[in-house]
């Protein structure tokens, strides 16, 4: 009698243990995240691959959204089996928006840390009650903790005094606002706007098919070199794109998962599937013929000289003197983006090779200088303009050789871009360029 007691008893134990452990299993590898869903948007669940923090030692005190300071930072961690943590989500979630909506100048992350899935950093980082609430001001690592309301609400003129910020109330007005008409696409459709955003639309899907290249090619860990590259691009990226751009939810995910990214570029598929992003590109202006990769080139140009334009603008802005980057740095990340990245051997030299043309012609004039006066950053517009240019004439050679033709000056200057209709100002009567009209041309196209 004891003796069955006992037995269902221990019976009892184990299914209770059985059933924790699967409870936690469950917790660890489905309900260990709240904000993994595309309406969490534009907060971003940290997924950094456990086992990549362990082999570094257990490098959980120095997560990468609190050591990159280019921006400010909003860091809540939660748990996932707390109720006031679900219902504090539809609250952090709109402070995000409203947030992200009015600061255009300055872009805000949002990362939400489960501390169900980074119990270890949680405790590292002694955070014992949830949910718990972090605002990095641009350039910090010291965090300071944000308080919510009583009733569980947190204000967003709070969230920006606290970060620093002067919230805009000019953002809406901003064109590539229009991106963000579809909160859960990355990508602006074909028909679903003007012409004017698909310039945007075609450098997002170049910068998208560029991460689809890397993780279908790079099969072992990249090099330090190749990780140090990705990086710098990305952080680029980041720092120059409109913060409007619905792009830099993906962006700041890749921001949150170098480490991983580098051990095994396959990572990148399960970030761009966590953005719903379509597996077979979508271009708009750019489209050549059938093939996947027609408008990837176009698309890169396209987004190099958004970056030129968004670099000259952040110096004009914002900055303040704080986190600066030099035009000649842009330029190595452009030139080692193609170098490492840009599956185009031709390319690849033709491109070094306009650039060392434009060291000798003295097309612009790049410099380590990151306290430039604010007009000498067109400089970099200049330079990738110069380069596209440069380009175009090779490849009409290319073209004009392959077929046994020469190329006629007048063939070369019609391939020149922009073209005397497309914009007459930017030449004067003698058909020199007319530096001023040719920035403000390209602003009005790019930016
Ligand atoms: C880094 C790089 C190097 C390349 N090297 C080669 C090469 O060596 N040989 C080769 O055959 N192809 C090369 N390509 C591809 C080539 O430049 C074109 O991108 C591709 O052939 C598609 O041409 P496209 O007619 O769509 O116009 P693209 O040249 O891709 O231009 C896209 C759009 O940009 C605008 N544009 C054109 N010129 C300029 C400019 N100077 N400044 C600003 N905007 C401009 C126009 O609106 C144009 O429609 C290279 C591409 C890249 C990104």
């Amino acid at each position: 009698m004891v003796f069955a007691k006992i037995s269902t008893l221990l019976h009892l134990v184990i299914n209770l243990a059985l059933l924790s452990l699967s409870k936690a299993n469950a917790l660890e590898n489905n309900a260990s995240y709240l904000y993994q869903d595309a309406a969490s948007h534009p907060v971003q669940e940290f997924l950094v691959d456990k086992k990549d923090l362990n082999a570094n030692g257990g490098a959980y005190t120095k997560p990468t959204y609190i050591l990159t300071v280019t921006w400010p930072r909003v860091v809540q961690y939660y748990s996932p089996s707390s109720r006031i943590c679900h219902e504090f989500k539809p609250v952090f979630v709109e402070v995000a928006r409203q947030l992200r909506k009015l600061s255009s100048r300055i872009p805000i992350s949002f990362i939400a840390v489960s501390c169900a899935a980074h119990s270890q950093l949680c405790r590292d980082l002694g955070i014992n009650a949830v949910p718990h609430i972090v605002g990095y001001t641009m350039g910090t690592t010291e965090g300071q903790v944000m308080k919510r309301s009583n009733d569980n609400l947190l204000d967003p003129s709070y969230v920006s005094d606290l970060l620093e910020i002067s919230l805009d109330m000019d953002a809406a007005k901003h064109k590539p606002m229009d991106m963000r008409s579809n909160a859960n696409a990355v990508l602006v459709s074909k028909n679903e706007h003007t012409d004017e955003p698909s310039v945007f639309a075609d450098a997002s899907q170049s910068f998208i098919y560029g991460l689809q290249k890397i993780q279908a090619d790079f099969k072992n860990p990249l090099t330090s070199f190749q990780k140090d590259a990705f990086i710098e691009w990305i952080d680029l990226l980041h720092w120059s794109l409109p913060s409007q751009w619905k792009i830099h939810n993906l962006i700041n995910d890749i921001r949150h998962n170098y480490n991983s990214i580098a051990k095994k570029p396959s990572q990148i598929k399960l970030i761009l599937e966590s953005h719903n992003v379509p597996t077979a590109p979508i271009w708009n202006e750019c489209k050549l013929n059938d093939a996947s990769d027609s408008g990837y080139a176009c698309g890169l140009w396209k987004l190099f000289h958004i970056i030129s334009i968004g670099v000259s603008e952040q110096h004009r802005t914002v900055l303040g003197g704080k986190e600066r980057i030099s035009s000649a740095h842009v330029s190595d990340v452009m030139l080692n983006y193609v170098s490492i990245f840009f599956d185009c051997e031709l390319c690849q030299v033709n491109f070094l090779q306009s650039h060392e043309k434009c060291i000798i012609d003295k097309c612009a004039s790049l410099s380590d200088d990151v306290n430039e006066v604010s007009t000498n950053w067109k400089e970099l517009t200049t330079w990738i303009w110069y380069l596209h240019n440069d380009i175009n004439k090779r490849k009409l050679q290319e073209e004009a050789r392959m077929s046994g033709k020469t190329v006629s000056k007048v063939e070369e200057d019609a391939i020149i871009w922009p073209g005397t209709q497309q914009c007459p100002q930017c030449r004067d009567l003698n058909g020199e360029w007319n530096r001023i009209q040719v920035f403000s041309f390209l602003f009005n196209e790019y930016w």
